[in-house]
C-alpha cells in the first residue's frame, strides 16, 4: 500500500483583494486556527488547482504583511505576468491556497536599547509593514527608523498607514524618498 501523503501546512480561504499601489496587490486570506508566526516572517503560499502553471510551479514565498494581533493573513506583491499571478489576481474570493508554518529569523531584535534602522525599496516593505505594526499594537520601545524608497507614491504599497503609523507612535520614524517624483501625477 503506498504511504499516505500527510497534509502538511494550513488551508486559508481568499477573503478580499486590494490594489495597495499601481500593478501592487495585498490578498487577505482568514488566518487558519493555529496559524502562528512571528512579524518579519514569511511562508510558501501554494495555488491549489490554478487555471494555468508554468514550469515555476505553484508555490512562492511571501512575507506576511499582516501583522501577528491582526485577524487576517495578507501578503503583498507586484503583479507580473506569470502563471503564478495571473492565477492568484482573479481568484474568486472563498478559494482556498494552501499556507506553509511561517519561518525566517527577519525579525525585530528582542534588546530594545538599540535603534532599528529598517531599509526596503517597494514590495520589500512587506516584513517591515508587520513588524512596525505589531511594534505599535504591543507599545514596544524600540526605536524603530524605517527608510522607504520608491519611484514614485503610487509605487508605494502601504505609505498612507505607515505616514498615520508615524504619527500616533513617537518611536517610529519613517523617512520615505521618492527617486523619480517628477514622474509623480500626485505632485
Ligand atoms: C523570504 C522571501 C519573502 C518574499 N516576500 C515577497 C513579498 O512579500 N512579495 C513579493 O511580491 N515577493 C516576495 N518574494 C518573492 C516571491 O517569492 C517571488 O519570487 C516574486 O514575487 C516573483 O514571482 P513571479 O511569479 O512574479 O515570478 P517567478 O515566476 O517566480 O519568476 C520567474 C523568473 O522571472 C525572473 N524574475 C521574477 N521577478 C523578477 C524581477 N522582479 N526582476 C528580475 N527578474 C525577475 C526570475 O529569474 C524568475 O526565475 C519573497 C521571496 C522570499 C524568498
Amino acid at each position: 500500500m503506498a504511504a499516505q501523503e500527510i497534509p502538511l501546512g494550513y488551508e486559508a480561504k481568499l477573503l478580499n483583494r486590494v490594489e495597495v499601489a499601481e500593478d501592487t496587490m495585498a490578498f487577505h486570506f482568514e488566518k487558519p486556527p493555529g496559524f502562528e508566526f512571528r512579524p518579519g516572517q514569511s511562508s510558501d503560499l501554494t495555488l491549489v488547482n490554478p487555471p494555468e502553471s508554468d514550469s515555476e510551479g505553484n508555490v512562492r514565498t511571501f512575507s506576511i504583511a499582516s501583522a501577528p494581533f491582526e485577524d487576517r493573513l495578507m501578503f503583498a506583491t507586484r503583479m507580473r505576468e506569470t502563471a503564478f499571478k495571473r492565477s492568484l489576481k482573479p481568484m474568486p474570493i472563498g478559494t482556498a491556497v494552501k499556507v506553509e508554518p511561517a519561518t525566517g529569523s527577519f525579525t525585530l531584535n528582542k534588546a530594545s536599547a538599540k535603534p532599528a534602522v529598517l531599509l526596503a525599496g517597494g514590495i520589500g516593505i512587506t516584513p517591515f509593514f508587520s513588524i512596525v505594526k505589531q511594534a505599535d499594537h504591543e507599545r514596544l520601545p524600540h526605536e524603530l527608523h524605517l527608510f522607504y524608497s520608491n519611484r514614485r507614491p503610487e509605487d508605494a504599497p502601504f505609505l498612507e498607514s505607515l505616514d498615520d503609523l508615524e504619527k500616533r507612535n513617537p518611536n517610529f520614524h519613517l523617512i520615505a524618498t521618492m527617486s523619480e517624483i517628477r514622474s509623480s501625477e500626485r505632485k
